[in-house]
């Protein structure tokens, strides 16, 4: 936990001399005090539009590729939060691009900081139309020896309403941009000091930071990067949303900006089987599979979309997911539900279902929330079942949870909002998935 001086949230996008501190603590701030952004931001922006960008403050044709390419240097290699960093570009151009546009991302409203190193940031979004009061939605950061793992949502809330799940019973808020979504891994590099000849935040010198890949790297390689993979695991249906999914993983695995590995950023979906395709066309990254039951009937009870796409249908499309082999594995995931699917007759069925596809089974302990129907299985019962799924050959990992410190603050954080149990999942489902 974290226990310095309170800063000023305004001072966090502000453009820093070299050196100079940012804020290390970040608390809740008020909802009456959110002021949404004036000015749109360039994270998130394809470089088509970057050269539209360019083209408005009146940057001659000729230069205006160069000029894209420079932006999307400082802005994903370096990471600049201001214009006046931009030491390469004109202060003419600069005050050009400042007068018309931001490097804000999500501001951020509270970190929270586990005993072993788990951290949280609560995100406050505009909302959609003016007026309309803010979003917030959390991301998640683990990390671990061999790697540190981001996850990140795609929507405020979910229209899907599974039954286990708590977003599932928030009302569907609005999609995430492009910009949102890239943005959750710009503030965890930030606030990591996770980028290449920039200074950390205080307190985040090398030698402090929780034992973790990579620590006190200036120009990290891939494998020594703090964030070194990215989940689509947070809120919402990724797929309900796709072209900003897709736009915003693209800019992530871009090999001139972020550059992380496709192999290393998993998108999970509950089963949109008619963008599997598309996923593994358009993005190509690892994908998650939210299966959580092997018969059609219970799986439309936890899973309702199951009636429009069911087991069947989802089944052909991993086994033509592009690109799969035993190094590029589905990975399905499977909320252990006491006395609904937990019995090693499920896990026989689920061996035979997934037969043929290069898979691992993720097995999730079922994380409560209040008002639900469901309890998780017994430990006993989930290590039966991973040890069956296991013999089949097949990895079978069940997750301890971490940052249980900082889940239990989050608690703390209920009476203003009522999305701690999604926030809870979202972070245990992050650290489920991390190997
Ligand atoms: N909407 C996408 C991705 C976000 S949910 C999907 O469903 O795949 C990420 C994972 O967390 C999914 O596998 C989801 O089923 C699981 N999950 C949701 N609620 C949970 C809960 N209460 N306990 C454990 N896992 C949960
Ligand atoms: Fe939406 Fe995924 Fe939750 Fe289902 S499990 S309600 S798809 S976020």
């Amino acid at each position: 936990m974290f226990a310095a001086d309170r800063m000023p949230m305004t001072t966090l996008h502000d453009c820093a001399a070299p050196g100079a501190s940012t804020p290390a603590i970040l608390e809740k701030t008020p909802l009456e005090r959110y002021v949404p952004p004036a000015k749109p931001s360039l994270i998130g922006l394809s470089r088509a539009e970057l050269g539209a960008v360019c083209a408005r403050i009146g940057v001659p044709p000729a230069q205006q590729r160069m000029r894209v390419q420079q932006l999307w240097h400082w802005l994903y290699v370096r990471g600049a939060d201001c214009f006046d960093a931009m030491t390469s570009m004109s202060k003419e151009l600069r005050t050009a691009l400042g007068s018309h546009y931001t490097l804000a991302r999500p501001e951020i409203v509270a970190e929270q900081i586990s005993a072993d190193g788990t951290r949280k940031w609560l995100l406050r979004l505009p909302g959609e139309h003016e007026g309309e009061r803010p979003h917030d939605v959390e991301c998640v950061y683990i990390p671990e020896t061999d790697r540190g793992t981001l996850c990140i949502s795609s929507q405020v809330g979910c229209t899907l309403n599974c039954s286990f799940c708590h977003t599932g019973t928030q009302r569907l808020v609005r999609n995430l941009t492009a910009g949102e979504i890239v943005g959750q891994v710009m503030i965890a590099r930030d606030r990591l000091g996770d980028w290449p000849r920039k200074p950390g935040p205080p307190g985040e010198a090398a030698s402090s930071r929780p034992a973790a890949p990579g620590v006190g790297a200036r120009v990290p390689s891939e494998a020594s990067r703090l964030v070194s993979n990215v989940v689509m695991m947070g809120m919402g249906e990724p797929l309900y949303n796709f072209e900003a999914v897709r736009d915003a993983l693209l800019i992530v695995a871009d090999n001139e900006g972020l550059a992380l590995s496709k192999r290393r950023v998993t998108l999970s979906t509950s089963g949109v089987v008619p963008l599997i395709g598309r996923v593994g066309a358009e993005i190509g990254c690892m994908l998650a599979v939210s299966l959580h039951a092997v018969t059609d009937a219970v799986r439309n009870e936890l899973v309702p979309l199951n009636r429009k796409y069911p087991i069947a249908d989802l089944m052909e499309a991993c086994r033509n997911y592009p690109g799969l082999t035993n190094a590029k594995r589905i990975t399905f995931e499977y909320v252990m539900l006491k006395g609904v699917n937990d019995q090693l007759a499920d896990a026989k069925a689920l061996i035979k279902l997934i037969k043929g596809i290069p898979a691992k089974i993720n097995l999730i302990p079922f994380n409560p929330w209040p008002g639900t129907r469901y309890d998780c299985s017994d430990w006993d019962q989930i290590e039966r079942f991973s040890e069956y799924v296991f013999k089949a050959g097949y990895s079978s990992p069940v997750r301890t949870p971490r940052g249980r410190d900082i889940l239990a603050a989050c608690g703390q954080l209920k009476s203003t909002t009522e999305k701690l149990s999604a926030r809870e999942r979202l972070a245990l489902r992050a650290m489920a998935m991390t190997e």
